[in-house]
């Protein structure tokens, strides 16, 4: 009987992975909702923070770029940093990625993995199937790590949701909902930026939270980055360049440093061109910080502290938490307690060796999961080209 590697997740990630499995000549079962994070989690309107050259999803051959997409479509071709990709168009092109590499995708959600006591994996989907993998890749991404700061949670005890009084911005995919009502966004990177520059186009009236004094800060436009470093994926900087080429070294230093590196390094900065589109359309209350919510008929209402003043209340007709998200092993509901109890882990994140595999034989994680273990390139898409050709290889190895 032959068994094949599964990957959970359709996203950059698992596409990915699996077009090099295939490649390799594995048989190869893929599984999840298609570019779901960038369809349905990301507000309509976003545009990229990454530039082109740094938004291909990685395949074996060649003829799948970003620009093979834009020519093949026939849609404007991103190649410049000037270039900026509206979140549909890229999650056209993961689709198109999908349709080319992986007809066979199957859009179902597994909903456990367990070990058999031969040494392979049982998986269930939701379509009611079971059967056998020889190995697992889990690349499902964002998928149930957003972070809840658990002051804002505690207000809403039914949970956070984009038509209650408090949600997460991983919870809209449209934010003119919001036009004529006065919305807080907690947090100051690019999500919570972004999202409260479109809801102020549409007509909300929106102010910023943020803990940091002078958090909301902007990048540099192209021609305004540094000449006499090199260049990266994310723009010119010895660090950005070490991270996004040697990403095996990172995997060698010490852990602290590394949980430090993956939060700090690229972390809360809005994009050059947001700023022309934020300053003065949008209130900002820097150096406060949350410490309790409330709802009062049908309102939030925020507790702030920090600064010289006392403590005061803002109220809204909604509050988002911009708030990213946290890799946590034990939030991946599908994976059985018997295989969740031989991982090992370092704060939440599983322990890879250089092929991607985690300390359960056969069980391998890439894109999120992995950006502890390879560095913070991990947790966008042009991560994809240094993790899948070594993970697939490290499968074929048996490794
Ligand atoms: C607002 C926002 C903006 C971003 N902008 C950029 C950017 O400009 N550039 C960039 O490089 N990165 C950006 N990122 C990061 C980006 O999300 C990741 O780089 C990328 O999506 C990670 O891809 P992935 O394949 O790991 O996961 P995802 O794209 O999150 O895909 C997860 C997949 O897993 C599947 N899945 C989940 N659970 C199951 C299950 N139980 N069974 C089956 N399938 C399952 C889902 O259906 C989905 O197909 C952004 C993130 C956010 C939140």
């Amino acid at each position: 009987m032959i068994r094949p590697v599964a990957v959970i997740g359709a996203g950059p990630y698992g596409l990915s992975t699996a077009a090099h499995l295939r490649g390799r000549g594995l048989p190869v079962r893929v599984f999840g909702s298609p570019m779901v994070s960038w369809r349905a989690h990301m507000p309509a309107g976003m545009v990229l923070k990454s530039t082109p050259s740094a938004s291909s999803i990685d395949a074996p051959q060649p003829g799948h770029t970003l620009v093979d997409f834009c020519a093949d479509t026939g849609i404007r071709r991103y190649e410049s940093d000037w270039d900026l990709i509206p979140v549909e168009d890229f999650a056209a092109y993961g689709q198109w990625f999908a349709q080319r590499l992986l007809p066979d995708l199957e859009d179902v959600r597994v909903v456990s993995v367990d070990r058999t006591r031969a040494g392979h994996f049982e998986l269930k989907l939701d379509s009611g199937e079971a059967f056998e993998a020889r190995a697992v890749v889990v690349a499902t991404g964002l998928d149930g790590l957003a972070r809840m700061p658990r002051e804002l949670a505690a207000a809403v005890p039914d949970g956070p949701s984009a038509t209650g009084p408090v949600s997460h911005a991983s919870q809209h995919a449209d934010l003119s909902r919001f036009a004529g009502r006065e919305v807080v966004v907690v947090g100051a990177g690019q999500s919570a930026i972004e999202s409260a520059v479109l809801m102020a186009e549409a007509g909300a009236s929106v102010r910023i939270v943020a803990r940091r004094t002078g958090a909301v800060r902007f990048g540099a436009a192209p021609d305004q980055q540094p000449r006499l470093s090199p260049n990266s994926p994310f723009g010119r900087a010895w660090s950005l360049y070490a991270f996004s080429y040697h990403a095996t070294h990172f995997r060698h230093l010490p852990a602290p440093t590394r949980h430090y590196l993956v939060r700090g390094v690229l972390g809360p900065l809005g994009a050059w061109w947001l700023r022309d589109r934020f300053t003065g359309k949008v209130a900002v209350t820097d150096g406060r910080r949350v410490v309790r919510a409330r709802v009062e008929s049908g309102r939030p209402v925020l507790t702030l502290s920090g600064g010289t003043g006392a403590q005061r209340e803002l109220a809204a007709d909604h509050v988002m938490a911009a708030t990213g998200y946290r890799m946590d092993v034990a939030a991946l509901d599908y994976l059985g307690p018997g295989l969740r109890t031989q991982l090992s882990t370092s704060r939440g994140a599983p322990v890879l060796d250089a092929g991607y595999r985690s300390t359960v034989p056969g069980l391998y994680f890439t894109g999120l999961p992995a950006a502890s273990s390879f560095g913070p390139v991990m947790r966008f898409v042009c991560g994809t080209e240094y993790a899948s050709p070594r993970l697939a290889a490290s499968v074929a190895a048996g490794g």
